[in-house]
Order: C-alpha cells, then sequence, then structure tokens
C-alpha cells in the first residue's frame, strides 16, 4: 500500500492541494470546539463556516465566515446550508425534527439526525443499548407517570438513584443524585413538566474514562487511545492519557467503542464515556462531535479530533489517530473568582495553552491547558500550575 505523507507535514499540504478543492462545511453552533475546528480547518482542505447564536460566541472572531441565527431555526440551518456542502455539530442543543426535515430536502448531515438522537436523547441511547445487550446501569425510562414502576425501581436499589433529564442537560445540568427513595421521588416529581426522565441506579465508580472514535463515510474506523477523566461539579475538570486501567479494562472498551460508532451509524468523531466498576466498563453517554475528553489530541496525536472530525465529515480519508508521545495531561479553565492572567499561564514552560476568546464569569468554560511529555506526575504539576495562573476555579492540584 502507498504511504501517505504524514498528517499536517508540508509534503501533506502539497499533496492536498494537488488533488483535492476546498470543501465547505457549516456548523451548527459557534463555541469553542467550531473554535478549535476553524484551526484545525486550514491542513484539511475545508472551510468552516459557522451559525452562531450570539457575536460574542467563542468562534466567531476566528471565523471567515459567520452567520446568526438560533440552532433550532429551521431558517437558519437552511440558510447555513446552502452555501456549504456539509452540515456538522458543536453541541447537542438542536431540534431533531428540524433536522430530518432538512435531511429530506436534501442537506448532507453529518452525523445524521438519526445518529444524532442517541447523543441528543438519554433515553433513546439506554434503550437502544440494552437491545445490544451494551453494559448499561439499570434504568428507567419515564415519559409519563409511572408511581408503581419507580417504587419497585427504588426498593431494588435502595434509593440509590440518579436522576435525569433526557435532552436538554450538559456539564452535570440535569442530572441529580439521590440516597433515599423520599429524595428520589421528590425529584422526580419537581422535573418532570421539564421532559422525560431516565431513572438510572447510582453505581460505585472506581473511575471515568472516555474513547473518541473516528468514522469515515466509507466506514473506516480509527480509534484514538482511552483517557481518564477527572470530574468536580459534573464538569470534567482533567483527561489523563494513558489511562491507568488494566489491559483487559482498555480492550473492552476498544470493542465496545468500535461496536458504538457501527451500530450509530457515525460519520465523524464521537466521545463515548465509561464508567469504571467493580463489574467493568459501563456505557454512560455518548457525543458526536469533538469532545472535551479529546482535546490532548490536538498536542499529542498525528492527527486532532477537530482535522478528523472535518476529514470524516467533508467525506476524505481519515488520518492516522497514533500518539505521538507517551504522556499527556489536559486540565480545563473554568473561570474563577477573579480573572486570572493567560501571560503568566503561557510563560510556565511546556504549556499549551488554548484561550477561547471568551469573556470571563465564574463557571464559565474559558480554556484549557494541555502538557506532554513522558512524566504523567510531572505533566500534571505543570498543567495545574498554568491552569491556575490562568485562574482556573478548580482548586484540584496534583498530591
Ligand atoms: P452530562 O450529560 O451533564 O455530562 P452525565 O450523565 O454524564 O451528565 O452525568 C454527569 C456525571 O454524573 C457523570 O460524569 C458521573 O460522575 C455522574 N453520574 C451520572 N450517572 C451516574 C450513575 N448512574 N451512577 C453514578 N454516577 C453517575
Amino acid at each position: 500500500m502507498k504511504q501517505r505523507a504524514a498528517f499536517g507535514s508540508r509534503s501533506f499540504r502539497r499533496y492536498r492541494r494537488g488533488v483535492t478543492k476546498t470543501r465547505r462545511v457549516g456548523v451548527v453552533g459557534a463555541g469553542q470546539l467550531a473554535r478549535m475546528m476553524i484551526e484545525a480547518s486550514a491542513d484539511c482542505g475545508v472551510q468552516v463556516v459557522v451559525l452562531a447564536s450570539t457575536n460574542d460566541d467563542s468562534a466567531v472572531s476566528l471565523a471567515s465566515e459567520c452567520k446568526l441565527g438560533a440552532a433550532t431555526s429551521y431558517e437558519a440551518l437552511s440558510d447555513l446550508a446552502a452555501s456549504c456542502e456539509f452540515l456538522t455539530f458543536d453541541h447537542e442543543l438542536v431540534d431533531l425534527e428540524v433536522l430530518a426535515r432538512l435531511e429530506r430536502e436534501g442537506v448532507v448531515l453529518r452525523p445524521s439526525p438519526r445518529s444524532l438522537a442517541y447523543s441528543v436523547d438519554k433515553a433513546a441511547q439506554r434503550e437502544y443499548f440494552a437491545q445490544l445487550g451494551m453494559p448499561l446501569p439499570d434504568f428507567l425510562v419515564l415519559r409519563e407517570p409511572d408511581p408503581a414502576a419507580v417504587a419497585s425501581f427504588l426498593q431494588a436499589h435502595e434509593g440509590r438513584a440518579v436522576v435525569k433529564l433526557a435532552t436538554g442537560g450538559y456539564d452535570g445540568r440535569g442530572v441529580f443524585f439521590a440516597d433515599s427513595p423520599a429524595t428520589a421521588t421528590q425529584l422526580i416529581t419537581d422535573i418532570a413538566p421539564s421532559g422525560t426522565i431516565v431513572l438510572e441506579e447510582r453505581l460505585e465508580l472506581i473511575a471515568e474514562v472516555s474513547q473518541m472514535v473516528v468514522r469515515g463515510v466509507d466506514g473506516a474506523i480509527e480509534t484514538y487511545p482511552l483517557v481518564t477523566t477527572v470530574q468536580a461539579r459534573g464538569m470534567c475538570n482533567e483527561v489523563r492519557y494513558p489511562t491507568t486501567l488494566a489491559a483487559a479494562l482498555v480492550d473492552q472498551a476498544e470493542g465496545l467503542t468500535r461496536h458504538i460508532a457501527k451500530a450509530v451509524e457515525l460519520v465523524g468523531v464521537m466521545a463515548v464515556e465509561y464508567f469504571v466498576t467493580e463489574a467493568g466498563l459501563v456505557v454512560n453517554e455518548l457525543a458526536l462531535r469533538p469532545h472535551n475528553s479529546g482535546h490532548w489530541t490536538i498536542e499529542a496525536c498525528a492527527t486532532s479530533q477537530f482535522a478528523n472530525h472535518l476529514l470524516a465529515v467533508s467525506g476524505q480519508p481519515l488520518g492516522p489517530t497514533t500518539p505521538l508521545v507517551e504522556a499527556a495531561v489536559m486540565v480545563n479553565v473554568v473561570g474563577a473568582d477573579r480573572p486570572g492572567s493567560l501571560e503568566a499561564a503561557r510563560a510556565v514552560g511546556g504549556a499549551h495553552v488554548h484561550d477561547y476568546g471568551k469573556s470571563w464569569r465564574p463557571g464559565r468554560k474559558l480554556g484549557h491547558v494541555t502538557v506532554v511529555g513522558d512524566d504523567p506526575a510531572a505533566l500534571r504539576v505543570t498543567a495545574w500550575k498554568s491552569a491556575h495562573a490562568y485562574g482556573t476555579q478548580s482548586q484540584e492540584s496534583p498530591t
């Protein structure tokens, strides 16, 4: 087989220029994921057009073309589609019926609305994956009130439950924990008016891990290595490559991730988030787009998640996902009570600082820092030093 030029190299760019035209990809949403897609787009022969909800959105200042409108608006999406060959997404707050209508009219959506349903709707994911025999927490979907089913579910799990809104939640919003049947029942009553609920058993988590995968229009699949994600206040604050999980669990993840990518007919990148429990891996949720647990791939892998997403959705061959380093640590910068110093964060040797260009607000994701090398403990020290200088809310530090 003919060897391809290394992705991102000068010869790769020459190869691209010789054989391909620029493809136009419309991104629904203009947050930091769209911003990092724009940063990756030149090497992929792609021009990105973003649909922003406001002029303040993270990707707007970098976009060469930007439209304003709501991600749920048929008119705004039709207008975006009219100037692009493919549409893709930076978030899940979309209206699947609007997307299905656009698809019927011939708009090329990647991933398709049918695939997206498994990340937009936690109930649809749980029900489909149960049919496929995936390892899941015990769960009950409540589309209507069903006090008898709730009572027996809670009795079986001694009230240790998680109550989730099926749609609209992210970064822990829409997820509520209960330790007794009374609290769980009250939570269900309180959030039922907001829509369908997924009631889950509350598992004892040993750790949380995530795996990115990319699938092309021809069905080719490449996985990235499994990573450990560390959560604080329902939000991921640190990602570590490699994981320290046993090889058997890493293999289990690889098999499940590939199976899921095919089962949801993925096109583009996807994150599969897993819980690590005594009984092995349990599927948590999917994101059919670049994901926070894949930001480390920008510095650490032969092709970043953002480049591979654009290559896949624009119908091009995928880039290699091979890691180029022994270890990597990514720390999110979440706005603290006072703004920090971006310059001081950048001054920390070895820290790759990504600023999302957002105005500072406590609790807001403002950027991330990645450090690569070969000593995971040292990388964590450097990443957290830089993130603290930047002014992150999270106080966690390497121990
Ligand atoms: P979001 O869509 O907001 O990311 P998740 O469903 O991933 O919500 O839940 C957020 C966090 O809540 C998870 O990362 C995990 O720490 C915890 N969690 C969710 N479901 C369970 C469960 N069934 N058992 C134990 N912890 C859970």
